[in-house]
C-alpha cells in the first residue's frame, strides 16, 4: 500500500519497529522518562511559551479538541469559532453541546479567512476565538497570523487545532500569543491513532484549573497533575506513546521542526509541480504544506480514490458529504519521497490514457 491519505499515514521503519515489540509496563521511571521527554520536545517544536505544559491524551484528536472546549470554556465566555468545513463543524457542535455561547464566523468550502471577515467582531466583547488552523477537509490553511493580531487586539484566548498543520506549516506558538495548540499521533507526526497532544500555555493552565470539568477522563487538571511526574492518570496507549518519543527524537536527529517542515513542503511543492497539465483543478484558496486538494474537471473524485485503490494499490484521500464526487485529497505528510510522488503521477497518468480521468 502506498498511502497519501491525511492520516493515518505512512510511518518510518524506526517507528514501524516499535509497533512490534511487546508493550511494556508503564508505572516505571523508565516510561515517565520517555514522557517527560515527550513533553519537552513537544515544547521545542511547538515554540511553546515559557511556563507551557503538554498534556497526552489516549483519544484521536477530537478528543483532544473536546477536552479543550470543556476545560477551558465555560458558559461565561463568548467565543468565535471558524466554521470552514468539517472540523470547524466539529468545533461548532461541541460548544453547542457544553452550552458555551459563540458565533460561528462561516466560510463557504474551499475560501480563506479575510479581515473583512473579522472587521464585525472587533470590541464585540468576545474572549476566545477557536480555529482549525488547517481545515483538512477542504485543504484551506487559515491566516494565523491574522488571526492572531486579531486576538492580542481584542484580548481574546485563542485555542489553535493545528493537528494535521503541526509540523507540516511553521507554528509558533510564543510568536503568536497562541494559548493552545493541539495535535494528534497519526497526521504528520506519523504515528499510529490514538494519541491527542495538548499544548497549553500558562494562561490556558489558569483557565484548566479554574474550571470545573464534569469528566473524569478529559479532565486536563488530573492529566497536568499526573504528568508532573511523567505519568498519565489512566493507563494511556503506552505503544503509541513509545512511537511518538522515537519520531520526535528522529525530527531532532534530524535537524528539528524547522528541517521537517521543510521536508514536508518540498515533497507538496514536488508534487503539485508533477501534476501541472492534468485534468485536476486544486480547490483551495490557501493551502497548507500537508495536503493538496484537488478537483477532477472530467471524473467523479471518487471514483478516481476508489480505482486507485483497488486496481493499483495507493491510496488518496476521499473527500465525504457534498465534496464526495467532487474533491479528492493528496496528502504529503508521513514516510513518502518524490519517487512516491511519480508512481502516484504514473498511475494518474494511466488513468487518463485509459480515459477514465
Ligand atoms: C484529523 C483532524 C482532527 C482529528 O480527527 P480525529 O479523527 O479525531 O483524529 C481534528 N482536526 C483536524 C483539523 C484534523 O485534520
Amino acid at each position: 500500500m502506498l498511502n497519501f491519505t491525511v492520516g493515518p499515514v505512512q510511518s518510518s521503519s524506526a517507528v514501524l519497529k516499535i509497533g512490534v515489540e511487546q508493550v511494556p509496563y508503564f508505572r516505571t521511571p523508565e516510561f515517565s522518562a520517555v514522557m517527560l521527554e515527550n513533553e519537552k520536545l513537544m515544547l521545542e517544536f511547538s515554540k511553546a511559551p515559557e511556563g507551557a505544559r503538554v498534556a497526552f491524551m489516549t483519544g484521536s484528536g477530537t478528543a483532544g479538541m473536546e477536552a479543550v472546549v470543556m476545560n477551558m470554556l465555560t458558559s461565561q465566555d463568548k467565543v468565535l469559532v471558524v466554521n470552514g468545513g468539517s472540523f470547524g463543524q466539529r468545533f461548532v457542535e461541541m460548544l453547542q453541546l457544553h452550552q458555551i455561547p459563540h458565533t460561528e464566523i462561516r466560510l463557504e468550502y474551499g475560501k480563506a479567512l479575510r479581515a473583512e471577515h473579522l472587521v464585525s467582531y472587533e470590541n464585540c466583547g468576545y474572549t476566545a476565538f477557536l480555529v482549525n488552523v488547517h481545515e483538512t477537509s477542504t485543504g484551506v490553511r487559515y491566516d494565523i497570523d491574522m488571526i492572531a493580531d486579531f486576538c492580542k487586539r481584542n484580548h481574546l484566548f485563542l485555542a489553535v487545532d493545528a493537528i494535521s498543520s503541526f509540523l507540516a506549516d511553521e507554528f509558533d506558538m510564543a510568536g503568536l500569543g497562541a494559548d493552545v495548540m493541539i495535535t494528534g499521533s497519526q497526521k504528520a507526526l506519523a504515528c499510529p491513532p490514538g494519541v491527542s497532544i495538548i499544548v497549553m500555555s500558562p494562561a490556558a493552565i489558569d483557565r484548566v484549573n479554574s474550571t470545573p470539568v464534569k469528566c473524569m477522563y478529559l479532565d486536563l487538571k488530573s492529566a497536568l497533575k499526573n504528568g508532573e511526574r511523567g505519568q498519565t492518570p489512566y493507563t494511556p496507549a503506552v505503544g503509541t506513546l513509545r512511537q511518538i518519543n522515537c519520531r520526535l527524537r528522529e525530527i531532532k536527529a534530524r535537524g528539528g521542526v524547522a528541517a521537517e517542515t521543510a521536508r514536508i513542503s518540498a515533497i507538496a511543492d514536488d508534487f503539485r509541480r508533477k501534476i501541472v497539465g492534468l485534468p485536476f483543478e486544486i480547490c483551495s484558496e490557501s493551502m497548507s504544506n500537508a495536503v493538496t486538494p484537488l478537483h477532477p474537471s472530467t471524473a467523479s473524485a471518487n471514483d478516481i480514490f476508489v480505482i486507485l485503490k483497488d486496481e493499483y494499490g495507493i491510496w488518496v484521500c476521499p473527500n465525504g458529504g457534498e465534496l464526495k464526487d467532487s474533491v479528492f485529497r493528496v496528502g504529503h505528510i508521513g514516510a513518502l519521497t518524490p519517487e512516491d510522488n511519480t508512481t502516484l503521477v504514473n498511475a494518474f497518468l494511466e488513468l487518463q490514457k485509459r480515459g477514465i480521468i
